[in-house]
């Protein structure tokens, strides 16, 4: 079986069967008294943790279409999901596409197990849109590289183990040819995190800066030169939000819960603790939409209904797409134009999620905080959504992806894609004569 995730379709017995076989496990296994590290330990190690993942990381090997019920299923029953959020969506799958074996071996136990929490390095003060601009630079010393530079909007960076990075290893080829991707500790002392607040009054990203951070060559992913194809794949997971790492039930995307607390006590406070990022990612609002329809009682408004049936349509329609890109995954094509549409798809169905919560909660919508409708977790995702329009990669470099890939419009002008890097009006490099 290849080492990527599976995405065949399913059939009724294969399904029936993964269900009898999750079912068995989770009856003999789970418990909300557990402690949560324990918790995630043994369910990572089970192989039920990211179904579609390959066996030998941590996975069943299951096509995804099964094992989006398997898990879904596991939801239902209530049974706690594993620890997800760039570990799993993002560097997981990267990992299992582009490492080593040893690199596998190595990295993903930690991942599948929730033990440790990643955060990805790419974006940089002069470099988000136009990514493969950065300035980062990964100098080789021996068997080591040493990193110097400045990313932001590290989402997590405060408490990850490890960091996906692209530094820029040659400034004397042009810019899409120069990165090279890289596996970093960021609990080194040439590292220093520091954290942003945003609008929603929580810090969930930071300005990271690296002063002659270390990082061995064992942990370069992919070839040198090639940072920015192994880049791509993860950008490609980042906007699928049918991305099998996302995994569903645990919701500690961003936060750093406690460990050591019970998988019950945790979830008593989850509902009221969460962060912005981790509720607004997690799935989690179509259940608050729908209580709120039923505290304010608007399910008989005429023109709430036709609104609300406007978003259910978005979302099948959603679904539709995400098929689609799953079947172009499989006949190998690359991820591309599907992937944007969904991402665009998905940022204006939180906006219009945003929009109609405020009209059914009224004045209410004035409040903040745990005594507002829903615990607050409403306003939460209202002021966190703007972000989805933002976080990898915007609307607009979204559309430009759709016009030249699935339009066939003509590239947008660039010319400094066939110029050395280091001759290029970039970051800080425009200030200099
Ligand atoms: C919540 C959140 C979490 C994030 N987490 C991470 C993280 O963990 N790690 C990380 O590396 N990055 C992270 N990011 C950063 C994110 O990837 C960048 O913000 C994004 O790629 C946009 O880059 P920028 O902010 O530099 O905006 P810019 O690139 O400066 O863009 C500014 C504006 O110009 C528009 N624009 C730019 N180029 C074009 C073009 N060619 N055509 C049309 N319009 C254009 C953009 O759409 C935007 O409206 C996060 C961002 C957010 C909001």
């Amino acid at each position: 079986m290849s080492d990527s995730i599976n995405t065949d379709l399913a059939t009724d017995t294969s399904l029936n069967e993964a269900l009898d076989r999750a079912n068995e496990w989770y009856n003999n296994n789970w418990s909300s008294d557990l402690v949560l590290s324990d918790w995630w330990q043994k369910l990572g190690t089970s192989g039920w943790a990211f179904p579609a993942w390959p066996h030998k990381y941590g996975g069943q090997g299951l096509p995804s279409s099964i094992a989006r019920r398997v898990v879904a299923d596991r939801m239902q029953r209530e049974v706690f999901g594993p620890r997800t959020g760039i570990a799993t969506f993002l560097a997981a799958p990267t990992i299992m596409t582009h490492g080593t074996h040893e690199q596998k071996e190595r990295f993903l136990p930690g991942i599948v197990t929730g033990r440790d929490v990643w955060c990805q390095l790419f974006s940089e003060p002069g470099a988000g849109s136009d990514l493969s601009s950065l300035q980062t630079r990964a100098v080789r010393d021996g068997d080591e590289w040493i990193i110097t530079g400045q990313k932001v909007w590290t989402s997590g960076a405060h408490f990850a183990k490890y960091g996906i990075l692209i530094a820029r290893t040659d400034p004397d080829v042009p810019k899409h040819k120069g990165l090279t991707y890289f596996l970093i500790d960021m609990q080194q002392p040439g590292i220093d995190v520091r954290p942003l607040r945003e609008m929603t009054g929580e810090s969930a990203f930071n300005e990271v800066f690296l002063t002659e951070a270390r990082v061995h060559d064992d942990n370069r992913l992919g070839d040198l030169g090639q940072g920015w194809a192994v880049a791509m794949t993860t950008l490609s997971h980042e906007r699928d939000s049918n991305n099998p790492g996302v995994g569903g039930g645990g919701g500690t995307l961003f936060s750093n819960p406690d460990v050591t607390t019970t998988v019950e006590h945790f979830r008593s406070i989850q509902h009221t603790e969460v962060d912005a990022f981790s509720f607004a990612t997690s799935g989690g609002i179509t259940d608050v939409l729908n209580d709120l329809v039923k505290e304010f009682k608007c399910g008989n408004d005429p023109v709430i209904r036709q609104r609300l049936m406007k978003l259910h349509s978005m979302r099948e329609t959603q679904k539709w797409t995400a098929q689609r890109a799953k079947a172009n995954a499989r006949a190998g094509a690359t991820p591309g134009p599907e992937t944007s549409t969904l991402k665009l798809q998905s940022s204006l169905t939180g906006r219009v999620v945003r929009d109609l919560g405020f009209d059914i909660i009224g004045a209410y919508g004035m409040l903040l905080g745990k005594d507002a409708p829903a615990h607050g977790l409403f306003h939460k995702f209202a002021l966190f959504v703007q972000a989805t329009s933002i976080a990898g990669g915007s609307d607009e470099v979204q559309r430009n992806i759709i016009g030249e890939r699935a339009l066939g419009l003509p590239k947008e002008p660039d010319d400094s894609r066939d110029k050395p890097f280091r001759e290029l009006r970039v970051g800080t490099q425009k200030t200099q004569s």
